[in-house]
């Protein structure tokens, strides 16, 4: 009956229900986004305590059903139900997000909630737990990652909820948890794509010195290239060109690294530069990361501050991420 590609897992304590929609704070005024209604069991509280509820869901069974459920109801001219992926429409205005979401989507999900305009007040999402934790780590817990040092720039995130496997019908394979998600008012000053570039860089090794992870000539290689390219251009700021310059990293999702679980032991061949001579372009970088005492230091112990900093001198040697 239920669609395991789909990640449909439907709530069926409706005990958990309540606690997420009074945690989630929801106004009577409130339009509220939800993402994967299924057969609506959340869906119904969320009608029972905003203005209204755009439902964004995948399955043309799970509309019909939902459709049926409410029609004849005072709620059906309060609930509209969008047919798609929720990844490739368009989101209309929201106030706040409350979802259950299948799990394969997070990521990408995440990102292009945090990149909605105009902002809303809040996202109140049940994720599996393991990317609850990377979403809310801190420098130093073992989870930090990029997904965390990105997420955090755009949003303040926190844990508000832990749920078993039994909540659901039929059960996920992993636990739970429901956090919640505020963009930053106002946005952060910087350019995301090349603070992506350069957080993408320091975390493919998050237990690894910023100077050996700089010193690679694959690093160096792309970094120099995106330099020649931008000092051709007579650009200092990145913004404008974006398009014409290569992207660093392979791919433009936010799928983390691997984990870094021997990385004492690397068995990585560290990059000597074959000629011998540190390159001009070498001695700028390793320059730039002296000047700011990064050269000893590793992502995962790095702060939101920390990567600020090192992008700003990055950017004031002419030298830019995206
Ligand atoms: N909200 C319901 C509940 O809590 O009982 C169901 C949650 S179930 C985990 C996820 C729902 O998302 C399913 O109904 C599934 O069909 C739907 N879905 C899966 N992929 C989707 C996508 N890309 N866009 C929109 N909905 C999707």
């Amino acid at each position: 009956q239920f669609h395991k590609s789909k990640g449909q897992h439907i709530l069926k304590n409706p005990l958990l229900v309540d606690s997420i929609v009074q945690k989630a704070g929801i106004n009577s005024t409130d339009v509220i986004l939800e993402i994967g209604p299924g057969t609506g069991n959340l869906t119904k509280k969320l009608l029972e305590a905003g203005k209204s509820v755009v439902a964004v869901e995948l399955d043309p069974r799970m509309v019909l059903e939902l459709q049926r459920r409410f029609q004849g109801t005072p709620f059906s001219n309060r609930l509209k139900v969008i047919q798609g992926d929720v990844l490739k429409c368009d989101l209309p205005y929201f106030d706040i997000c409350v979802a259950n979401i299948p799990y394969q989507i997070s990521s990408p999900l995440t990102f292009k909630l945090l990149n909605h305009k105009p902002s809303f007040r809040c996202a109140i999402i049940m994720f599996q737990r393991e990317f609850a934790m990377r979403l809310v780590a801190q420098p130093s817990d073992s989870l930090y990652c990029r997904l965390s040092v990105n997420t955090q720039l755009l949003a303040r995130v926190s844990h508000l909820l832990k749920v078993g496997k039994n909540n659901f019908r039929p059960p996920p394979k992993v636990d739970s948890s429901v956090v919640r998600i505020e963009p930053r008012k106002p946005p952060p000053a910087v350019n995301f794509k090349e603070w992506d570039g350069l957080v993408r860089i320091c975390f493919t090794r998050k237990n690894k010195t910023l100077g050996s992870i700089f010193r690679q000539k694959r690093v160096l290689s792309i970094m120099e290239k995106n330099y020649k390219t931008l000092q051709a251009l007579g650009v200092s700021a990145a913004g404008d060109v974006a398009d014409d310059v290569a992207v660093l990293g392979e791919s433009g999702e936010m799928e983390e690294e691997s984990e870094d679980v021997d990385d004492d032991e690397d068995m990585e061949v560290e990059m000597e530069d074959g000629e011998g001579k540190g390159s001009e372009f070498k001695e700028k970088v390793l320059g730039i990361l002296k000047l700011g005492k990064f050269e000893e230091k590793r992502s995962a112990k790095l702060a939101q501050a920390d990567f600020m900093h090192l992008l700003s001198l990055f950017n004031r040697a002419g030298i830019h991420f995206s």
